[in-house]
């Protein structure tokens, strides 16, 4: 088991494609490890082994017939709907919500996916810590006294444990990048459109995307490679070819220009441990070939603001179809609106009832042009950033999270200052472009993240240049606990 444990997702679909090992073993293999450490992790709001043995029989009897990542078993967020599998956003408001199809990003996995279970998760993917679940806090593998990072905890926590190779996680505002960092793995968030979100619960639709949780950056572009191609169900989705993200994973970085966005290394609240990892990576990169220099987001400031209007005001739209007539829970009153009153008071948590209430404030008519409008605007701003930097450079390298992962309790009653744990992946989102962050290596005994982005379906490159930071930093996957 430790063996199978050890490799990467790659290494193992290697071998379950020479049929080396098989995906039953694999899934043996998960489901053990998951018996083992769950207790203490809690990376799960529902397990699924018998689907998992299951379908991976399945798998193995379709040998021949197969795409390289179908015989590594994953981990799913549980914002993601799967085939009567429940989903419950990690709210109490779909304890009981089984949903009738799988969500498009996992359609290349075919019938069969082999599925370990469903990962915790913020209510609604709204928070940065796992601690706003109706499920219980998942814990940090390093440390099981600190958060795992959020939305996407779980799934992070997952893989950091070894309960699954790989995870899928979803990035609004830092979901997928931040707990990465904070679990000492690879999460990318892509280009906004590249995945499709046709059956991802929405939380604020402008800004959601699916993303890869993964050991390595090999498996980072081995699952996006899974996850990505157009999808004429989510509207959004965007119709451009998909090229194959693991072709140039090794070409280096030689001439590559970095820049090192000043405003986001020298930000307040970045801990010194975080800047300096971040300052050895950008050396590393040059010492690697790379032309390291300054970039500039001059109006990276306001675009924590800027998302904490607009993701709201999403949320009071998307948020209003749990009414306890369509899904999930309904809790019965006297009439109609106490009916509608008495089921979210009780389905929601309370961050989700406060970026309702941000959200149905920031659009409400005398005050959509002084926040909303505004925040609108900002958002343009923050492109247009982007724009003039990625005329200088392919590349921009900054932290993924300012902090490392911190005590379970220690921002729970302080919003604003776990909204800051946004800080660096936001303009990302409100770009549309896309992220990645790599394990740079330790502060004291606690992983770092480092964060490059680049344009548009600049994937490919993003991936080469994340590879040359896994080469460059003094950090190695090894299970924890
Ligand atoms: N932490 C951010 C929030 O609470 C981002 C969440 C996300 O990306 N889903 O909104």
């Amino acid at each position: 088991m430790a063996e199978l444990l050890a490799l990467t997702a790659h290494e193992l679909a290697v071998k379950v494609e020479s049929g080396e090992v098989s995906a039953r073993e694999a899934a043996e293999v998960a489901n053990a490890r998951v018996e083992e450490v769950e207790e203490d992790v809690n990376a799960f709001v529902t397990v699924t082994p018998e689907i998992a043995l299951e379908r991976a029989s399945k798998v193995d009897a379709r040998d021949g017939d197969r795409k390289l990542w179908e015989g590594v078993p994953l981990v799913v967020k549980d914002v993601l709907s799967t085939r009567g599998v429940r989903t419950t956003c990690g709210s109490k408001m779909l304890e009981d919500f089984v949903p009738l199809y799988d969500a498009s990003a996992l359609r290349n996995f075919g019938e069969d996916l082999i599925m370990v279970g469903k990962a915790n998760m913020d209510e609604f993917a709204m928070g940065s810590s796992t601690e706003n679940s109706a499920y219980g806090v998942t814990r940090n593998p390093w440390d099981l006294a600190r958060v795992p990072g959020g939305s996407s905890g779980g799934s992070a926590a997952a893989v950091a444990a070894g309960e699954g190779w790989w995870a899928l996680g979803t990035d609004t505002g830092g979901s997928v990048r931040q707990p990465a960092a904070l679990c000492g793995i690879v999460g990318l968030k892509p280009t906004y459109g590249r995945v499709s979100r046709y059956g991802l619960i929405a939380f604020a639709s402008s800004l959601d995307q699916v993303g890869p949780m993964t050991r390595d950056v090999r498996d980072s572009a081995l699952l996006l490679q899974a996850i990505a191609g157009h999808d004429p169900r989510d509207s959004t989705s965007a119709n451009v070819q998909v090229p194959d993200y693991l072709s140039e994973l090794e070409d280096g970085v030689s001439g590559l220009r970095v820049g090192v966005v000043t405003e986001l290394v020298n930000g307040e609240g970045i801990e010194p441990g975080v800047r300096e990892v971040t300052e050895r990576i950008a050396q590393g990169l040059e010492d690697a070939g790379a032309e390291v220099g300054e970039a500039s987001l001059p109006h990276s400031e306001y675009a924590l603001p800027a998302y904490y209007i607009i993701a709201p005001a999403e949320v009071s739209s998307n948020l209003a179809r749990f009414d306890g007539v369509r899904y999930g829970l309904r809790v019965p009153a006297g009439g109609v609106h106490e009916m509608y009153r008495e089921t979210r008071e009780a389905g929601f948590g309370d961050e989700a009832k406060r970026r309702i209430m941000l959200g149905t404030y920031a659009l409400s008519s005398g005050y959509y042009d002084a926040y909303y409008a505004q925040a609108q605007k900002v958002r343009t701003r923050i492109i247009e950033d982007f724009r003039s930097a990625f005329s200088r450079y392919d590349v921009l390298l900054s932290p993924t999270s300012p902090t490392v992962a911190f005590g379970i309790g220690a921002k729970v009653d302080d919003p604003l200052a776990m909204y800051y744990q946004d800080v660096c992946s936001i303009p990302a989102n409100l770009a549309g472009i896309p992220a990645i962050s790599v394990p740079g290596g330790l502060s004291e005994v606690l992983p770092v993240g480092v964060q490059l982005m680049s344009d548009h379906f600049t994937e490919p490159m993003l991936l080469r240049a994340a590879r040359a930071i896994e080469q460059a930093a003094d950090f190695r996957f090894a299970l924890k606990p």
